[in-house]
């Protein structure tokens, strides 16, 4: 046997391990320190009653023999695919066939899974700074990068790429920037994938903080861009599933690649839980609907403190506003880490040293919206000492 050497050359998930080892070595000088953690990049209020009550309900189910259930369908149940076409698609004029949905356990597995779709000499644009699976996933698979680095200089929208890209991962709402695009904005890209006959991997797991009336849910709100699109969702951020798991991924008949992606998910997959998909179903029904919305606003009014609060400090903030993410220029040119080091040593606050999202990243921090409330307005008080 040989390893696949693209996978071992790939370095150690340093950010965050970096993150928790400074954290730990500050705390075992200090045992006492209140730490305040806004890094937090997972969703921290609890699933509102009417997704329990779902879960429970089928948790019953499979106890009993006449509503006991095996296998389902690979990629997903008819009832849950209809309820995400009839409620995050034709509300926005975006008219889907079932057989394009596929619900899977989160956005993660797909993000990765996808590249299997692809030819390993194709060349991958993603944005710098981004979420790491882009990069990893693409390196797992031996693919050249072309890495299009975003910045306050061209507010976080980088220009197309000059060179062809055949692959382009595009987070919007983005994490970490907390970017978005405007239609006419994502039309370009869409425009770009067309000419070059690209695939774009849409990442729209933030969808649901959106706020501006003129920014685009969905990529398929550009027309043709169900030719060059594959959208991925997620659960885990609108409804707080990070742990129960369940996302789907929209493969259009279009880009010629949805039986493809069917004949991959029928073998390497077999499916989401049950549970899971009775989860995502109840987030539809008018109770879950308003169990999602409060948990949301709170996590937007977060936003809004560490946003108001951080720019009343002085400090440089964008995103915030349709993303869960701040992204704060450091003060005086500090590096992402040194500045991670200040607020660890002065306030005992923790963030997210940008540059592990990438070079371009280097100079700016995260502060997420997902921390507690009271926390951050407690880092808040600290930084006005610092
Ligand atoms: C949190 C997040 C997701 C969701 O991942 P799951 O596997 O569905 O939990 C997807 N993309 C980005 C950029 C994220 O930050």
């Amino acid at each position: 046997m040989t390893i696949n050497t693209h996978l071992q050359q790939l370095k150690g998930s340093y950010l965050f391990t970096e993150i928790v080892n400074r954290t730990q070595a500050y705390k075992t000088v200090h045992p006492d320190a209140h730490i305040l953690r806004l890094g937090v990049g997972d969703v921290t209020r609890p699933l509102p009653p009417a997704i329990i009550d779902a879960m429970h309900r089928a948790v019953d189910e499979l106890a009993a023999s006449k509503t006991f259930r095996g296998y389902g369908p690979e990629e997903g149940y008819v009832w849950l695919k209809q309820a995400i076409i009839d409620n995050e698609y034709r509300p926005r004029g975006v008219e889907l066939g079932l057989a394009e949905v596929f619900i899977s356990d989160g956005a993660g597995s797909d993000l990765g899974n996808l590249s299997e779709l692809f030819d390993s000499t194709n060349r991958v644009a993603i944005l710098d700074p981004s979420y790491p699976a882009y990069v990893d996933s693409s390196k797992m698979a031996g693919r050249d990068i072309i890495f299009l680095p975003s910045h306050a200089e061209n507010k976080f929208v980088p220009d197309l790429p000059k060179q062809q890209a055949d692959i382009i991962y595009l987070c919007f709402p983005n994490n970490p920037t907390g970017a978005v695009l405007t239609l006419d904005q994502l039309k370009l890209w869409v425009d770009y994938a067309r000419e070059h006959k690209s695939i774009i991997i849409f990442d729209a797991a933030y969808e649901c903080f959106i706020q501006d009336k003129n920014i685009p849910h969905s990529i398929y709100e550009i027309p043709g861009a169900k030719e060059v699109a594959i959208e991925v969702r997620s659960y885990s951020k609108v409804a707080g599933f990070t742990a129960v798991r369940c996302g789907y991924t929209i493969v259009p008949k279009e880009t010629g690649l949805q039986t493809m992606w069917l004949r991959r998910q029928c073998t390497k997959y077999n499916g989401t839980s049950y549970v899971a998909q009775r989860a995502a179903m109840a987030t539809y029904t008018p109770e879950g609907k308003k169990g999602l919305a409060a948990n949301l606003n709170y996590y937007k009014q977060t936003a809004q403190v560490i946003s108001g609060g951080l720019t009343a400090l002085g400090y440089e903030v964008y995103g915030g506003e349709n993303a869960p993410y701040i992204w704060c220029r450091t003060p005086n040119k500090m590096a992402s880490w040194e500045f991670f080091d200040l607020l660890l040593n002065q306030c005992q606050v923790v963030c997210t040293p940008g540059s592990g999202f990438g070079p371009a990243g280097e100079g700016y921090v995260r502060f997420s919206a997902f921390s507690p409330r009271k926390d951050c307005e407690e880092a808040l008080i600290r930084m006005k000492e610092l």
